[in-house]
C-alpha cells in the first residue's frame, strides 16, 4: 500500500529562487492530502506532476501567510479546471472568512462544495477512513498552530501457506483466522492463531511539525513515527532568535527526533539566510544521524518495518 510524501516547499517565511514556502503532499492508499499551501503551491504541484484535482483534503497548520497564501489560487484553479468533487479544508476558523471574502470580491462562484472543518488546536482525530487517520496536536508558536500525524491502520495477519496446504479452510474461517481466531482441523487438531499466521508490518506514520519552538510536550504525539518532518528555521548560532520567534534550530529538531525515537527525521522551513542547508544538516546529524534535509520536489516512500 502506498505511503509517500512529496515536499512542495522547504523555505521558511520568505521564498527563495530554489525554495517555495511550506507545502507537502501525502499520498496514502491513493488518497491525496495536502499539508499547508504557501504561495505558489499550485505551480509546485504542476512542476512535480501531482494531479491536484485528486486532493480532497487540505490541512493548514496555522494562519501565517507562508502556510496559506497559495490556497485561494489553488481553490480557483480547481474551479476553472472543472472540479465538482467537494474539497475539505481543515484549519483555524478565521481562514473561512478570509477565503470567502476573496471569492466574493473576485466574483468567483465555485462549481464545487468547499467544506471548512475548524480545528480546535487541541489533540483530536480530524480525519478517519478505512485505511488511515489523521490526528492533530498543539505546537508552540507565536499564533495557534497544530502538528499532524498521519497513521495507517493495522493490516490483517497473513496466513501461512504450510497451514493452508494441510487443512481445508473455508473463506469465512480464513477471515476469522486473519482477525485473530484459533482453529480446529478436521481431525480435531488444535491450531493456536500464532501457529497459523504471520503478523502484519507495524503501521507506518508520518508526523509533521511546522512551525514550533523546541517543546518536549510534542514528543508523546510523534513517538516512534516512521518519518518526522520538523522545522529547523535556524542553526544553533541563531538559537536566541529562534527562541524569540518561536522557531527551532536544526539541533533542537534532531533532539526531538532522538527523544521521540522516530525512524527518520526530515528538517525544513529553512530561513532564507541559508543558501544551502548543508550546515543545518550537519548540525542535526550530529545529534540524530538518520536526518535528511528537505528540498523542493523531494519524494520519499515510507518503509514498513516488522516490529
Ligand atoms: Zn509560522
Amino acid at each position: 500500500m502506498s505511503f509517500k510524501i512529496t515536499v512542495l516547499g522547504s523555505a521558511g517565511a520568505i521564498p527563495t529562487i530554489n525554495r517555495n514556502p511550506s507545502g507537502m503532499v501525502v499520498v496514502m492508499n491513493n488518497q491525496y492530502f495536502l499539508i499547508d499551501c504557501g504561495e505558489g503551491t499550485q505551480m509546485q504541484l504542476r512542476r512535480y506532476n501531482i494531479k491536484f484535482q485528486r486532493i480532497n483534503h487540505i490541512f493548514i497548520s496555522h494562519l501565517h501567510g507562508d502556510h496559506f497564501f497559495g490556497l485561494i489560487g489553488l481553490i480557483s484553479s480547481m474551479h476553472l479546471n472543472g472540479r465538482t468533487e467537494p474539497l475539505n479544508i481543515y484549519s483555524f476558523p478565521k481562514l473561512q472568512e478570509i477565503i470567502e471574502i476573496q471569492l466574493e470580491a473576485s466574483h468567483t462562484h465555485l462549481n464545487y462544495p468547499l467544506i471548512f472543518k475548524p480545528l480546535t488546536g487541541d489533540t483530536e482525530i480530524i480525519y478517519n477512513d478505512e485505511h488511515q487517520y489523521v490526528k492533530t496536536f498543539p505546537l508552540n508558536h507565536s499564533v495557534p498552530a497544530v502538528g499532524f500525524v498521519f497513521t495507517e491502520k493495522p493490516r490483517l495477519k497473513k496466513i501461512k501457506k504450510t497451514f493452508l496446504e494441510k487443512e481445508d479452510v473455508s473463506i469465512d474461517e480464513i477471515k476469522k483466522i486473519k482477525a485473530g481466531a484459533d482453529f480446529y482441523g478436521k481431525n480435531g487438531k488444535f491450531y493456536p492463531n500464532t501457529a497459523m499466521t504471520i503478523d502484519p508490518p507495524k503501521p507506518r506514520s508520518f508526523a509533521y511539525c511546522s512551525d514550533t519552538k523546541y517543546d518536549e510536550s510534542i514528543i508523546e504525539h510523534i513517538k516512534e513515527a516512521t518519518l518526522l518532518y520538523h522545522e529547523a528555521s535556524f542553526g544553533e548560532e541563531m538559537k536566541d532568535i529562534a527562541e524569540e520567534k518561536l522557531h527551532s534550530t536544526a539541533r533542537q529538531a534532531a533532539t526531538i527526533a532522538l527523544k521521540a525515537d522516530v525512524k527518520q527525521l526530515m528538517i525544513g522551513h529553512f530561513s532564507a539566510r541559508y543558501k544551502q542547508a548543508d550546515d543545518l544538516l550537519l548540525e542535526a546529524t550530529a545529534v540524530f544521524p538518520s536526518t535528511i534535509a528537505a528540498e523542493d520536489g523531494l519524494s520519499l516512500g515510507l518503509i514498513s518495518s516488522q516490529t
